[in-house]
């Protein structure tokens, strides 16, 4: 198999206000190329620490993450986010969309350090992405002017932009009502089929969405557990 995201034994914890939490005690996966991979945990059970530790957002207090054969532990935190920039489409919890900026200029956030594009590029990815979203006609609105699965296309066309190899989503229908998330989840869904290399690592509490994936597992006291496939167990 082809692995483009590890971890092995990773650990992770913080400390606020002299209480210690540890999501991440020991958490280890191997992801290959073109995995559509969910991982399921009750709220408060470290899925987010884990997707920020996964798409190289935070670095781990112990352990290794390796992403394209590179570990991220010998990279400069400079060098990190160039090479995060490139590689990782990130989908975070709450759209983190910048409600001043246009929904064109949203997607184009992450192309603003890429030297190696010309401003033509960037604007034609951007445009690209969100028409992969089906959001074309929407590039002038502001987030605020935008539904709610519409902020969410948006963000998720903020991670395409980048042309990733690795998707990261961290509880996209949760913000959404049903109807609204399955639409999401065509989108998402839409776009692995059409490219089958693409990695999409997907955090939900919704066991019914984690079924969808080929591979699933349980984040169950800091660490990660394989959940067999429908069929063969739980369900
Ligand atoms: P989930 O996404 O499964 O709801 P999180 O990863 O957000 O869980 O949080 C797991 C635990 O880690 C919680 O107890 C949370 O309060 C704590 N935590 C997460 N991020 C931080 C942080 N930056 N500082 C302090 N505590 C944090
Ligand atoms: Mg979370």
């Amino acid at each position: 198999m082809s692995e483009v995201l590890a971890l092995d034994k990773v650990e992770k914890g913080f400390s606020v206000g002299g209480h210690r939490v540890e999501p991440l005690r020991g958490a280890s996966i191997t992801v290959a190329r073109g995995d559509y991979v969910s991982i399921v945990g009750p709220s408060g059970s470290g899925k987010s620490t884990l997707l920020h530790v996964l798409g190289c957002l935070e670095r781990p207090d112990r352990g290794v993450v390796r992403v394209e054969g590179t570990e991220t532990s010998s990279l400069s935190d400079e060098a990190l986010s160039t090479f995060r920039g490139r590689v990782l489409g990130f989908v975070f919890q709450r759209f983190h969309l910048v409600d001043r900026m246009s929904a064109l200029r949203n997607v184009a956030m992450p192309l603003d350090y890429r030297d190696d594009l010309t401003l033509r590029e960037k604007t034609e990815r951007s445009q690209h992405a969100l028409s992969q979203v089906g959001l074309d006609s929407h590039a002038e609105h502001r987030p605020r002017q935008l539904s709610g699965g519409q902020q969410q296309r948006v963000a998720i066309a903020r991670a395409l932009a980048v042309r990733p190899r690795i998707l990261l989503l961290d509880e996209p229908t949760g913000n959404l009502d049903p109807e609204t998330g399955a639409s999401v989840m065509r989108i998402i869904e839409t776009l692995q089929g059409q490219e089958p290399d693409l990695a999409v690592i997907l955090v939900t509490h919704d066991m019914d969405l984690a079924a969808r994936a080929t591979f699933s597992y349980r984040l169950e006291q800091g660490q990660l557990r394989r959940v067999p496939p429908v069929g063969e167990g739980i369900r």
